[in-house]
């Protein structure tokens, strides 16, 4: 099968040519050189510096919620499965003080204008105790009018009037899992949640007054078929979302155990998950999304494309966004902030995260600070995965460098993907060419100084 559309032309032979195993690049260097030597005081050093400072980005706030009342098979997030919602209230008990250090360290000034809430699932906090902590953000943070506040909903959790509550509480950008809606894989994964359903907490997000609804498709799940997964996607483009994600299942039960419980036997072949991945794209295009990259397709209208048309598309952990300028603080169990030229990520299970913040410290389990040499290569990754030409004269003139020169062998790999019209090399600019937005990661790689070295993370592959 041939992709075809007005923009994107593509061949099965060049996915399997240049399609290959790396990493999605929600940050540079990766999260998987992440080490201990960054310590809770360099996270709290790097707050400080900000503090009081005039040309202070604003910030995007991340906050995992953990919980979930049942395990989805395909699931690799940092999660908790419990019916237990008493839970919840010592959660939250321990956000507050997470969130009254790092508040002490950035100081006052310093404006929020995006939130996100992840998991785990956030809606199974009940609306008192998401009201909490939307009091608890106010509190510590000042929030812009025009914030942008995105919750991630299980559609399964949502009951009549939790959109309209979640609206009331500020909430304006939400997306739901939404994965296949076919009856069978949905019983192999164990997330049962029908058509229905989710066509309803959509509509209903839209009286809401949601500005942007997104929803997630997995596909490569058991019993998945180039016609049952057509079908998925004839439902949803009915229900119309602004933005869809269409992410590639990548099964590794050794590495986590949820996955243990699906046989592998029921899962598509690659041949067949290649046929899935070029018929979902066609229809996605023919059905008017347009290709943001990666995994990410949004109406012509929707903020996201609109960052993509004016080269302001950015990326980070939650993936492709429009704000880009802002330091990114997480709260939470193994959340991740990006503060200045720092990265840090906090401990995994509650009992440490506790422990620590009772000690008075800052739950960081490892990071990253950022050398001159990170910062020019992250710019250029970046710069590719979002599609956007890397403006060779104005990294010379930042960083104090002879591009031609200083990047001789990165341009000399880098000719490969120009043979084959993926990406344009001139000599002001290299440019991403619309089919080329499909390998962004493989051109991005190139500029990636730590991949020779060994790694314990297992990079995945688009399709
Ligand atoms: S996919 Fe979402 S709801 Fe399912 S177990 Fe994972 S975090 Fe929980």
């Amino acid at each position: 099968m041939t992709l075809s559309s007005p923009d994107i032309e593509l061949s099965e032979a060049l996915i399997r040519r240049f399609d290959t195993l790396g990493p999605r690049y929600t940050s540079y260097p990766t999260a998987d050189r992440f080490h201990t030597g960054f310590t809770e005081q360099a996270y709290r050093d790097h707050l400080v510096q900000r503090n009081g400072r005039l040309d202070n980005p604003p910030l995007s706030i991340y906050v995992h919620l953990p919980f979930c009342e049942s395990l989805c098979y395909f699931c690799a997030c940092n999660k908790i499965i419990t019916k237990e919602h008493g839970r919840v209230a010592e959660y939250l008990t321990y956000l507050d003080k997470e969130m009254t250090l790092v508040a002490a360290q950035l100081g006052p000034d310093r404006k929020a204008v995006q939130l996100h809430l992840g998991g785990g699932t956030p809606t199974f906090f009940s609306a008192d105790e998401l009201g909490q902590l939307i009091a608890m953000l106010r509190r510590h943070f000042s929030f812009t009018l025009e914030a942008e506040l995105g919750v991630e909903i299980d559609p399964r959790t949502v009951g009549g009037g939790t959109l309209a509550m979640l609206a009331r509480l500020g909430f304006n950008r939400n997306s739901f899992g939404v994965q296949d809606f076919d009856a069978a894989v949905q019983q192999a994964v164990n997330r049962i949640q029908p058509l229905e359903m989710v066509e309803k907490a959509v509509e209903e997000s839209r009286k809401a007054g949601f500005q942007s609804v997104n929803a997630d498709l997995i596909y490569g799940l058991p019993w998945q078929t180039r016609a049952s997964f057509g079908h998925t996607l004839d439902s949803l483009i009915r229900i119309a979302p602004d933005r869809i994600a269409l992410y590639n299942y990548a099964h590794l039960p050794q590495r986590f155990k949820a996955q243990r419980l699906i046989n592998d036997g029921e899962l598509p072949t690659a041949e067949e998950r290649l046929q899935i991945f070029l018929m979902s794209m066609q229809r996605l295009l023919d059905a008017g999304y347009v290709y943001i990259g990666l995994d990410h397709f949004a109406k012509p209208d929707d903020e996201l494309n609109q960052a993509r048309l004016n080269n302001t598309l950015h990326r980070n952990f939650q993936g492709y966004t429009t704000r880009a300028e802002c330091d990114l603080i997480g709260f939470g169990v193994s959340a991740i902030s990006k503060v200045g030229n720092s990265y840090s990520q906090s401990v995994r299970t509650v009992n440490a995260y506790y422990r620590q913040l009772d000690q008075g410290a800052l739950p960081v389990e490892k990071g990253f600070a950022l050398s001159p040499e990170d910062l020019l290569r992250r710019g250029i990754i970046m710069t590719l995965m979002c599609s956007a030409p890397v403006d060779i004269e104005a990294i010379e003139r930042d960083h104090g460098i002879d591009f031609n020169r200083y990047f001789s062998r990165e341009l000399q790999l880098l000719k490969q993907y120009a043979n084959a019209g993926l990406i344009t090399i001139e000599p002001k600019a290299i440019g991403v060419t619309p089919k080329g937005r499909l390998f962004v990661r493989a051109s991005g790689m190139v500029f990636d100084a730590y991949l020779s070295q060994p790694t314990t993370s297992i990079y995945s592959k688009l399709i």
